[in-house]
């Protein structure tokens, strides 16, 4: 993604398929972190996820997760030859209390450079919540079911600012959710 450096991100829209990838990939090895590739499009000065496909070689474990190199590039590269879409980024997920990137996340943001950089943080829960957007937060959140509360935030690197900024996110899907989790009778 070399033109994208200099990209001024202004939002991230997150796709059905990419929120359920996001999703049951974080809820699976609830208890330890997980991580994928984010794959997509750049639409103007947004980028569009169409997919979280999760790394299955990474190594989990509570607080962060380390990925093997090697799988890692098999994967783009497989990536590269099979989808029209391109790597936009990647995700990881925190569990309970971390809501915030780490200071080696944010590292490993700057490192890279490059695409966002989407943080799912999960939480065992007891009450059932409707999906929403936080403006001020800049997270989306909202329950699975009344077992877990689920919130995602979107980061990238400035090049300019040479800062780490959060992103909006546009997730069209979770209106259809929220109906089907009313029509399910899993909202409080
Ligand atoms: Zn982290």
């Amino acid at each position: 993604m070399p033109d994208d450096i200099m990209l001024v991100m202004r939002s991230v829209v997150i796709e059905e398929g990419a929120f359920l990838g996001l999703v049951s990939s974080a809820v699976e090895v609830y208890g330890k972190e997980t991580a994928g590739l984010l794959i997509g499009k750049r639409k103007g000065n947004s980028y569009v996820i169409k997919y979280a496909i999760t790394y299955q070689s990474a190594k989990r474990k509570k607080t962060e997760v380390e990925i093997d190199e090697i799988s890692e590039t098999r994967l783009h590269q497989t990536h590269n030859l099979i989808s029209r879409y391109g790597r936009v980024g990647d995700y990881h997920s925190h569990i309970d209390k971390q809501e915030s990137l780490t200071k080696c996340d944010r590292m490993t943001l700057v490192g890279d450079g490059e695409g966002v950089s989407l943080l799912v943080i999960i939480k065992k829960a007891s009450t059932g919540k409707k999906w929403q957007y936080n403006t001020k937060d800049k997270k989306l959140l909202g329950s699975i079911g009344r077992e877990y509360w689920i919130s995602i935030k979107a980061y990238y690197y400035d090049h300019i600012k040479r800062k780490i900024m959060k992103v909006s996110i546009r997730c069209p899907y979770i209106r259809q959710l929220n109906r089907r989790s009313i029509a399910q009778n899993w909202v409080d």
